[in-house]
């Protein structure tokens, strides 16, 4: 069973990524995945054409959000899947989460300026297909056009990251809210990518049992952002806090993301795989 091709992660033009989420369901038919979650950050606009491109290509399908939280001053994402996507605490919450967007872009620009990168608000508004979710992502692509970097990996070394030219702190929603609004609404709440996140070993454990006492109860083990030694390493963790374990590529675009939809190890079979937890959500 946990030979199933999930892939329960993944971005549309409706966040940052680069396809609609047409041409993602497509994609995701043609590289095998049997059962499929649009998860674009802060936003639940591309649901409904996401089910239906699901529906037209055959796939299962779960709702999906990746919710941005501040957790110990640190930007922890937190993956919701099967929740009701008419749900008006989740829409409210997830429209002030996106609110301060775009006063960040407006100082990231303005940083960018002072290191002689001039028009960056305008040049990263033009890549994003929603400009309520102005993201660092749509900075970097216009840094590349403008030939400031080679591609957005080097982007995010040089720039926008802690540190650097064009990097502003932002508090987005509070864990235990996001894991609220997900739950409430009849969804799973899910630690995305637990590796990327620059935590002590105290601080991560605390954000484990934080987001357990909260009502969290699935973990990313196999995803495009872990190493197979990452993957195993949060299988460990999901047991010892009892989670379900999710999988997913956290595909943005073809030209950009290392790993594409449905391409990637299968779930560890000791695990419980979050779905299970979903039956009775699946579309
Ligand atoms: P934001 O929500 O505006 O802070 O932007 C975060 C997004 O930037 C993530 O969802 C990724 O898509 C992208 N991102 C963050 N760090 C990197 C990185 N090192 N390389 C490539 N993309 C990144
Ligand atoms: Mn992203
Ligand atoms: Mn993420
Ligand atoms: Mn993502």
């Amino acid at each position: 069973m946990a030979t199933l091709n999930a892939d329960l992660h993944c971005h549309s033009v409706v966040s940052d990524g680069t396809l609609t989420p047409e041409e993602l369901a497509a994609r995701a038919k043609a590289n095998g995945v049997e059962l499929w979650a649009l998860t674009d950050h802060d936003e639940i606009g591309g649901q409904a054409r996401a089910l239906a491109a699901a529906r037209a290509n055959g796939l299962q399908y779960l709702t999906g959000v990746e919710i941005s939280v501040t957790f110990a001053n640190e930007t922890v994402h937190i993956v919701g899947l099967g929740f009701d996507a008419d749900d008006p605490r989740m829409l409210e919450g997830l429209e002030a989460t996106r609110g301060g967007r775009g006063g960040r872009a407006r100082e990231m620009a303005s940083q960018l300026a002072a290191v002689g990168i001039p028009g960056a608000y305008e040049g990263a508004l033009k890549y994003a297909g929603n400009p309520e979710l102005i993201s660092r992502t749509h900075f970097a692509r216009f840094l590349v056009e403008v030939g400031a970097c080679r591609d957005t990996a080097e982007v995010f070394r040089k720039f926008l990251t802690e540190g650097k030219p064009g990097y502003v702190p932002h508090r987005w929603a509070s864990l235990k809210d996001a894991v609220q609004w997900i739950s409430r609404s009849g969804g799973v709440a899910v630690i995305a990518h637990p590796a990327r996140y620059k935590f002590t070993a105290n601080e991560e454990y605390a954000l484990f049992s934080e987001f357990k006492a909260h009502g969290g109860r699935g973990v990313e083990v196999v995803t495009g952002s872990h190493t197979a030694a990452e993957a195993v390493r949060y299988a460990g963790t999901a047991r010892e806090f009892g989670l379900a374990a999710s999988r997913g590529s956290d595909f943005h675009s073809p030209g950009e993301s290392h790993t594409d939809l449905g391409q990637l190890p299968y779930l560890p079979d000791a695990l419980t795989p979050v779905w299970h937890l979903l039956a009775d959500r699946i579309r």
